[in-house]
C-alpha cells in the first residue's frame, strides 16, 4: 500500500516541534471530523490525520519513522513493534481536545460508535483494548548477535477469574444514568446554554452496575498476575529495537482484546568488538617483528578465530575487511563485515639480549621510507 508521508499529511516541516504538530493536527481534525465534514473521503482523510499524529506526536515512533519511513511499522509482530492501523482515534482526540471536542461542534457524537462501526447504543459499555506494556530487555553482546528464545516473567493486569473481568455479580442497569453510560449537564454561559456530556461516574460509562462488587479484584475486574512470556529474539538486534508480542499484554475491558507487550532491546557493549550497525570493528595488536616481517595472525571473530595473512611492513591503523564476519541483519540473510585495524605495539620491557639486538639494529639505516625523506626537508 502506498502511504502518504506523515509530515505531508499534517502539512508540517520535518523539523516541526511537538507544539506545531499538535496545532496542525487540531486544525485538520476540526476540518475533517466526520461530524462536520460530510464530503466523500473526509473520514479516510480524518483517519489518515490521526495516524500521522499518533506517530509524529510520539518522539520514539517519530524517530523510527524518520529513519525507516513506513517500513518502520511494517510486519506486525516483527521488528515493527507498532501498527499505526491499531491506533485509537478517540484516545487521540481526548488527549488533544480533552472532553470538549464534541461540544465544540454543538452536538453530541460518539467517536467510538463511529470508528468501530459498532451499532450498540450510545454510552453502552465500550470494549477497550488493554494497555500496552513496555519492558526493557537487557541482552549481552553475543545474545544480541545470535538471538535466542527467552522466557520472561511479567506481572500484568489480567481479567479477574472470579467475576470474569466484570468487577461484580448480579448485573443490573445503572440507576444513576439509567443505563445510558453518560450524564448530561447544562451550564449557562454568555453563549447561552451549553450542554456537555460526561461519562457516568457511577458505572464509568458502562451503563451497568452490579448488585455485589467482586472482592477478589475490588470491583476493577482485573487482578495482577504473573505471566511467563516466551519471546524469540532474532539474530542481530540492536539498541532501541522493539519486539512486539501482540495480544499478550494487559487484559482489555468490557471484552476488549488484550494489549500488546513491547520489549525494548538494550545491548551490553563488548570490550573487544565495537559495533556499527551490522559491522564490527576490532583492534589487533602486532609485535614490532610481526609488523616488519609479516606474519600469520590469529584473529577472533564472533564465529570463531580466523588466521589472517599480514604482509611484511604492516603499519598501525591499516584496516582489513573480513567479509561476512559481522552481525546478521535482523530478519534478513545479509551479514555485515568485520574490520580489523592493526596496532603495532612498541615493546616497553626489553631483556638485555633484546636491547642489544635493537641497539645493533639502530646502527643500520631504517629511514629509507619516503616519510623520513619528506620530514628531513623541514629540518
Ligand atoms: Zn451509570
Ligand atoms: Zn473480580
Amino acid at each position: 500500500m502506498n502511504k502518504k508521508d506523515y509530515y505531508e499529511v499534517l502539512g508540517v516541516e520535518k523539523s516541526a516541534t511537538q507544539a506545531e504538530i499538535k496545532s496542525a493536527f487540531r486544525k485538520l481534525a476540526k476540518k475533517y471530523h466526520p461530524d462536520v465534514n460530510k464530503e466523500a473521503g473526509a473520514e479516510e482523510k480524518f483517519k489518515e490525520i490521526g495516524e500521522a499524529y499518533a506517530v509524529l506526536s510520539d518522539e520514539q515512533k517519530r524517530a523510527q519513522y524518520d529513519q525507516f519511513g513506513h517500513a518502520a511499522f511494517d510486519g506486525a509482530g516483527g521488528m515493527g513493534g507498532f501498527d499505526p492501523g491499531d491506533i485509537d482515534l478517540n484516545d487521540i482526540l481526548r488527549s488533544v481536545f480533552g472532553g470538549g471536542f464534541s461540544s465544540s461542534f454543538g452536538g453530541f457524537s460518539d467517536f467510538s460508535d463511529f470508528f468501530s462501526g459498532s451499532s450498540s447504543g450510545r454510552g453502552s459499555s465500550r470494549a477497550r483494548k488493554g494497555r500496552d506494556t513496555l519492558v526493557r530487555l537487557d541482552l549481552s553482546f553475543l545474545e544480541a548477535a545470535f538471538g535466542l528464545d527467552k522466557e520472561i516473567e511479567l506481572t500484568l493486569n489480567d481479567a479477574c477469574s472470579e467475576c470474569h473481568g466484570k468487577g461484580g455479580f448480579d448485573e443490573k442497569t445503572c440507576e444513576y444514568c439509567h443505563g445510558q453510560g453518560y450524564v448530561v449537564t447544562e451550564q449557562r454561559s454568555i453563549f447561552g446554554v451549553v450542554q456537555s456530556r460526561s461519562s457516568c461516574p457511577k458505572c464509568e460509562g458502562s451503563g451497568k452496575t452490579y448488585a455485589r462488587s467482586c472482592s477478589t479484584c475490588k470491583g476493577t475486574g482485573q487482578v495482577k498476575k504473573k505471566k511467563n512470556i516466551s519471546i524469540h529474539i532474532p539474530e542481530g538486534v540492536d539498541n532501541g529495537h522493539q519486539l512486539r508480542i501482540s495480544g499478550k499484554g494487559e487484559a482489555g475491558t468490557n471484552g476488549g482484546p488484550n494489549g500488546d507487550i513491547y520489549f525494548e532491546i538494550r545491548v551490553e557493549e563488548s570490550p573487544f568488538y565495537k559495533r556499527d550497525g551490522e559491522d564490527l570493528y576490532v583492534e589487533v595488536p602486532l609485535t614490532i617483528t610481526e609488523a616488519v616481517l609479516g606474519c600469520k595472525k590469529e584473529v577472533p571473530t564472533i564465529y570463531g578465530n580466523v588466521v589472517m595473512d599480514i604482509k611484511a611492513g604492516a603499519q598501525s591503523g591499516t584496516k582489513y575487511k573480513l567479509k561476512g564476519k559481522g552481525l546478521k541483519v535482523v530478519n534478513s540473510i545479509r551479514k555485515g563485515d568485520q574490520f580489523v585495524i592493526l596496532n603495532v605495539v612498541t615493546p616497553t620491557k626489553l631483556s638485555r639480549d633484546q636491547k642489544k639486538l635493537f641497539e645493533s639494529l639502530s646502527k643500520t639505516d631504517l629511514e629509507s621510507s619516503s616519510e623520513f625523506k619528506d620530514y628531513k626537508k623541514y629540518l
